[in-house]
């Protein structure tokens, strides 16, 4: 036990870990350092002290808390940010630490929604028919599977793709996702798209091209998700890893955890 503030590591770049951040930062038993991996250019500033860059494995992560002291890392990023995940909890197990693991619930279809759910990029560029019109946003990683297909159309939203080349029935769009729906359907009636291909990552951020998408009766394919490695918000948590999955689990966890680590708080 100790009477300073817990410090704790917030790996974010994600909305929810703003909202987590911003109900921490006043709290005087947390003291908060935020995480970004960098390649969002201008991120929207933090509140808190913030990082920016990667932490060179779990190695690398559990030496930096090590080395500052910290006591609990707190795991917000996107649900689709698979390393990182792992490596947090593999540095805080290394380190006898608490990690605890915001994970937004997905997206769930609603009656007269046309979704398919695929495991892969590369299931889902093979399985679409040939003649369609693609809105792809899945990120990066993605764009080079979708590209080999010639007999579709597609338009490829995405972060850092400004100057790429791609084949002539390629359109690149360096963007962020749109928070505003009448914008998403603005792009998709624009473009005449016909089919939408996403992650089904959850949360309001980009919720927008998918409630677009059901207005213009757009079918929606998505990437499963990952199924999380134990049960969400506390029911199937392990002692010293937490999966929470509303923000107000997450505070509400994260000031526990910090009432037991310092003493003088109220519990
Ligand atoms: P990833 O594959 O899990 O991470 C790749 C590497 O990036 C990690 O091994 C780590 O490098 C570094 N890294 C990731 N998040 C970091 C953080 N918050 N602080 C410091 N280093 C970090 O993740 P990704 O899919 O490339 O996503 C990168 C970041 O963008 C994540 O923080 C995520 O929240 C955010 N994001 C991702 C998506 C998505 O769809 N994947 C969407 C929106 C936002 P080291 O091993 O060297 O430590």
């Amino acid at each position: 036990m100790s009477d300073m503030p817990l410090r704790t590591l917030v790996l974010a770049g994600t909305a929810e870990s703003r909202a987590v951040i911003h109900a921490l930062s006043d709290e005087p038993s947390v003291q908060l350092t935020a995480s970004l991996a960098g390649a969002t250019p201008n991120p929207a500033g933090l509140p808190v002290p913030t990082r920016v860059g990667g932490f060179g494995g779990p190695e690398g992560l559990a030496e930096y808390c090590r080395e500052n002291g910290v006591g609990l890392v707190i795991d917000a990023t996107h649900p689709f940010a698979r390393q990182i995940t792992r490596n947090a909890r593999a540095a805080a197990a290394s380190l006898n630490i608490p990690c605890l693991r915001l994970e937004r619930p997905p997206w769930h279809p609603e009656e007269g929604d046309d979704w398919r759910s695929f495991d892969s990029w590369q299931e889902m560029a093979d399985a679409i028919p040939p003649g369609e019109r693609v809105f792809l946003a899945g990120g990066t990683q993605s764009i080079g599977i979708f590209t080999k297909r010639q007999d579709i159309t597609l338009w490829a939203r995405a972060l850092n793709v400004e100057g790429m080349e791609g084949p002539a029935n390629t359109t690149f769009i360096n963007a962020m996702p749109q928070l505003d729906k009448a914008d998403e359907r603005a792009t998709f009636e624009t473009h005449g798209i016909t089919l939408l291909c996403c992650k089904n990552s959850g949360g309001n951020a980009s919720f927008a091209k998918i409630s677009a998408a059901r207005d213009l009766g757009i079918p929606v394919w998505m990437l499963r998700r990952h199924v999380p490695e134990a049960g969400s918000d506390g029911d199937n948590s392990t002692e010293n890893y937490h999966i929470h999955d509303t923000i107000d689990g997450a505070v509400a966890a994260t000031l526990r955890i910090a009432a037991n680590a310092v003493s003088g708080w109220p519990g």
